[in-house]
């Protein structure tokens, strides 16, 4: 190889080498720069992590001093805490969840001083063993067994009641227990002492102000017993004297006597019901009655004073309602104669009618409607929110005249509400007034099925009767039982009829102006085809002639109750003995009614057979309980008037001792009571006691007759006379 070959290979070679040194120059000073750059990188971030390790110290040095001061603060509350538990005269304790003391306050130690036992740990049982055992608590009435029971089992109930204990000392502690989220149990023990000195001074109070409460109803009740005493008297004689001959003047003074009597009457009943209500010490009896007689009942009794001023009352019974419910008869009746008490006060003319609808109820309950509707006063729109208040009368003299408390609405509206009811009223001042009411009452599923049947043999009737309410409720009675009514208002229009057509039945007004009943009954018994023939009379009145009596089927007294217009006609249907409607027909033979009357007070007595003077009977009186069981033997009455105070033997032992005499036998003489308290606790009693009736006194003759009439046995003679010579036999 030349030299030149040579030195250029030499040449190339060193060139290639120097490249490849430049090369590995330039990667090193590369890597140096790389590594320079590293080496920045690293104490950047060593530099960080230097501050940020310091940043970690201040934290933990902040955090250890909020700690320490959280730390200290905590246990000055905690300190605070327990130094104000131990300062609290109240007990207070924890228990962990298997009933383990945990921690308590000294007052809680305090209880059970000089008891090593009791210290965190031992357990709550024990605890109250110990109370047992050391004669800590007074555990009466229970037992301590009894009293530790009682407690363990309050323990373990998911919310503890509060319970309060009486200590040996005499303080009394309210245990107040909490369970905790964790299960534990915090107590605390909280004297009360004060709390219940407090209580037991209220229930002395409260005791007193009962037996104030207790002392006025009894001197309201003796005071009502007292005033009717006497009041019995008065009313009773100046109903007597009313009878006797008497001047024009007389009559009135006796009439002001009575009138005045029965207000003062009504005021005493009504201020005692109203001192009950408010005592809230009225409450309502049940019992089975019937309502419907309830209704004639009271009408019977208002019915004078309404026939004082030629008003008419009725009564529209359903016909398809039943008559038997059980409910508070004596609160019933007493709105039923307050509302009808109020209409015939303030009606001078035309009629007072009793609407009786039902609507039965799911559970055999009837809501019961009662209306009264009178043609009287009325009352002005802007008064009628008024009337219902208490002490509340329309300021208008006719009110005034008419006397009154204005208490009875507000006790009628009282009663109804008890009843679960309502009482409401539409009125149109100078055309009448119509209160109504609605009460819920259940039904005596016990009443005999008896509504009424279609009678089979009575296809078509006439009715002759002057006043076109009465003969419409009469007509529509009839119709509701399939009858073909016709009816007329005088005895004219009937004799036509009865002698251009024939009637099954025939129910005449006995004396109205244009009727005569003895010419209706003349002219039907001539034209033979004619039937049965009813006479509407009116209780007390002289009724027609014998040979008129001996012709009709019976009698009906006005107002015809709904039973008795059933049973006329049921009558015809089965020709029964006996029925209701026999029983008022005179019957001029057969023994005397025997009526026995226990009765102390000479006064009474007297009135008494006054007012039984006139009847047809054998009266007997005596003067005590004693005298009346020996009678009872002696005499066998079939009736007994009872009055409830006599000394020997009151009325209440006598009635028992004669209805203990009777057991055994098929004897059950009717036994009337006669009180002069107005307490229903007392009725009830009285009744209990084995009394069929009671009556209140001062007693009335109508009432009395009512009673006499109920009971009148069937083998026994009318005990009213008629006339001469219906009794005359
Ligand atoms: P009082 O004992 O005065 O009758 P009530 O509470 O029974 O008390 O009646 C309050 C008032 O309501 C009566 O004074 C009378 O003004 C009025 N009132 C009640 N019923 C009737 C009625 N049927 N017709 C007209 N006003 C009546």
């Amino acid at each position: 190889m030349d030299m030149a070959m040579l030195l250029a290979e030499e040449r190339r070679a060193r060139l290639a080498a120097e490249k490849l040194l430049e090369q590995a120059q330039c990667d090193l000073a590369q890597i140096k720069s790389q590594l320079s750059a590293q080496e920045n990188l690293h104490a950047a971030e060593i530099t960080k992590l230097t501050s940020k390790t310091r940043y970690v110290e201040d934290e933990n040095r902040r955090i250890l001093a909020d700690l320490q001061s959280a730390q200290s603060q905590a246990g000055a509350a905690e300190r605070r805490l327990w130094n104000s538990l131990q300062a609290a005269t109240n007990g207070f304790a924890i228990f962990d969840k298997s009933g383990c003391l945990i921690t308590a306050n000294d007052a809680y130690f305090y209880i059970f001083e000089g008891l090593d036992e009791i210290r965190p740990g031992v357990t709550y049982e024990r605890i109250l063993q110990l109370a047992c055992e050391e004669g800590i608590v007074d555990t009466a009435p229970l037992s301590p067994d009894a009293w530790q029971k009682m407690m363990l089992d309050r323990w373990i109930a998911d919310k503890i009641p509060q319970h309060t204990l009486k200590m040996w000392n005499g303080d009394y502690i309210k245990l107040i227990d909490r369970r905790t989220s964790t299960g534990d149990i915090v107590c605390l023990g909280w004297k009360i002492n004060h709390l219940m000195e407090q209580q037991n001074e209220l229930e002395t109070a409260r005791q007193k102000a009962e037996e104030a409460n207790q002392a006025k109803s009894m001197f309201l009740a003796n005071m009502s017993h007292e005033i009717r005493t006497p009041m019995n008297g008065v009313v009773g004689m100046s109903e007597l004297l009313r009878d006797t001959d008497l001047t024009q003047d007389q009559r009135l003074y006796v009439d002001t006597i009575k009138s005045s009597a029965e207000a003062l009457l009504v005021i005493i009943n009504e201020v005692l019901d109203y001192s009950k209500i408010e005592a809230g010490k009225l409450t309502l009896n049940t019992e089975c009655f019937d309502f419907e007689k309830l209704l004639y009942d009271v009408l019977t009794l208002l019915n004078p004073a309404a026939r004082a001023n030629n008003v008419e009352m009725l009564i529209d019974y359903d016909l398809f309602m039943p008559a038997r419910f059980i409910g508070d008869p004596v609160r019933i009746r007493q709105i039923v104669t307050n509302l009808l008490g109020n209409a015939i006060k303030f009606t001078a003319a035309g009629h007072i009618l009793m609407r009786v609808t039902g609507v039965s109820l799911p559970d055999n309950r009837m809501e019961l409607h009662i209306t009264v509707e009178d043609t009287g006063i009325g009352i002005a729109e802007d008064q009628i929110d008024h009337i219902f208040g208490k002490f509340n009368q329309i300021n208008s003299s006719s009110t005034r005249n008419s006397g009154g408390t204005g208490l009875g609405l507000a006790i009628s509206k009282e009663l109804i509400e008890m009843m679960d009811g309502q009482i409401w009223v539409e009125s149109e001042l100078g055309k009448g007034s119509c209160f109504g009411f609605r009460i819920r009452l259940d039904q005596d599923l016990d009443e005999e099925r008896d509504l009424p049947r279609c009678p089979a043999n009575i296809s078509n009737a006439l009715i002759v009767e002057q006043k076109a309410v009465a003969r419409s409720i009469l007509t529509r009675q009839l119709q509701r039982l399939g009858i073909d009514v016709t009816s007329c208002e005088t005895s004219a229009a009937a004799v036509a009829l009865l002698q251009e057509r024939n009637f099954d039945m025939i129910m005449t007004a006995d004396r109205a102006p244009m009727i005569y009943a003895d010419e209706i009954t003349k002219v039907a018994a001539n034209e033979r085809r004619n039937g049965h023939i009813f006479l509407l009379g009116t209780y007390g009145e002289q009724i027609t002639n014998q040979e008129t009596l001996q012709s009709i089927s019976g009698i009906l007294l006005k107002p015809v109750p709904r039973r008795a217009v059933l049973e006329a006609i049921e009558k015809i249907e089965h020709n029964r003995e006996n029925s209701v409607a026999d029983r008022i027909i005179a019957r001029s033979t057969g023994r005397k009614m025997r009526v026995l009357a226990a009765e102390d007070n000479k006064t009474n007595r007297l009135v008494l057979s006054k007012m039984l003077d006139d009847l047809v009977m054998d009266l007997k009186l005596v003067e005590n309980g004693a005298e009346a069981v020996r009678a009872c033997q002696d005499f066998d009455p079939d009736l007994i008037f009872m009055d409830i105070s006599m000394p020997v033997m009151d009325g209440i032992e006598a009635t028992r001792q004669i209805r203990a005499s009777e057991q055994g036998s098929e004897r059950h003489v009717p036994i009337c009571a006669v009180t002069a308290h107005a307490m229903e606790e007392d009725a009830r009693q009285i009744l209990e006691t084995g009394a069929d009736f009671f009556l209140t006194k001062p007693l009335r003759k109508t009432d009395i007759l009512q009673i006499i009439r109920s009971t009148l046995p069937t083998e026994a003679r009318c005990v009213l006379q008629m006339n001469e010579d219906t009794t005359a036999a």
